[in-house]
């Protein structure tokens, strides 16, 4: 059995990572569920996936970069495509 990784940071979900609920649904996009780890959750919160990306290009740097290495080894997929979209704007 795996873990499952964050949809935006690729980190490993652990305990700590989810909520006690067990949903780890907050940044689902459309209604579907996806992991997401808890340092993303609460910086992205209700916001548009492409809103939360921009404020961290600006804003949380560190984030920011360690998403982009992350998407950058993958192909495809909608958040993917968005965080490559993101790169490219200045
Ligand atoms: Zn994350």
């Amino acid at each position: 059995m795996g873990y499952a990784t964050c949809v935006y940071c690729g980190r490993y979900l652990s305990a700590a990572g989810t909520d006690p609920k067990g949903s780890s649904t907050a940044g689902a996009e459309r209604g579907k569920k996806l992991p997401v780890c808890l340092d993303c959750r609460r910086s992205k919160r209700d916001r548009p996936l492409t809103l939360w990306l921009r404020m961290l290009k600006k804003k949380d740097r560190m984030r920011w970069e360690r998403i982009v290495k992350y998407h950058s080894r993958k192909m495809g997929g909608q958040i993917t495509l968005e965080v490559k979209r993101v790169e490219r704007e200045r």
